[in-house]
């Protein structure tokens, strides 16, 4: 699993959860923008501190919802929505939110086979199929 930062990253952004890749990438672009360090030359230091701290945090922010996979990931873990996780045996782990299995098997259920989901490992090729039974 990924590790992301303890600090709301939309909250960094100014922006909300709901908020489109579009509206986020413009509130980043503007933060970006006014603690960028070029535009803060003759800044006191402690200033200049803050907003290299800043401008650090924004892009870290930036980078992970901009991607719509880790944004996922990332809008799971905040959730605390429930993710089931199995350790593999090489180190790694699979880990299968409960929406998604939710959704998936639900899909397959409706066909009339039993629901299943491959899941795979974070770090090697095993993969592990979980299924759903009510
Ligand atoms: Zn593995």
């Amino acid at each position: 699993m990924a590790e992301f930062p303890e600090k709301d990253l939309y909250a960094v952004l100014g922006a909300n959860a709901s908020d489109s890749v579009q509206q986020l990438r413009h509130k980043y672009q503007q933060l970006a923008l006014q603690f960028h360090p070029d535009r803060l030359v003759g800044e006191e230091t402690t200033q200049l501190h803050w907003a290299v701290n800043r401008f650090i945090e924004v892009e870290a922010a930036w980078r992970i919802l901009s991607d719509l996979s880790s944004r996922r990931e990332y809008d799971l873990q905040r959730r605390g929505a429930g993710v089931y996780t199995h350790d593999c045996r090489c180190g790694g782990g699979f880990s299968l939110s409960k929406e998604v299995l939710e959704e998936e098997t639900q899909l397959m259920e409706e066909d009339g086979l039993q629901g299943a989901v491959l899941v795979c490992c974070d770090t090697c090729s095993l993969s592990v199929c979980v299924t759903h039974t009510r």
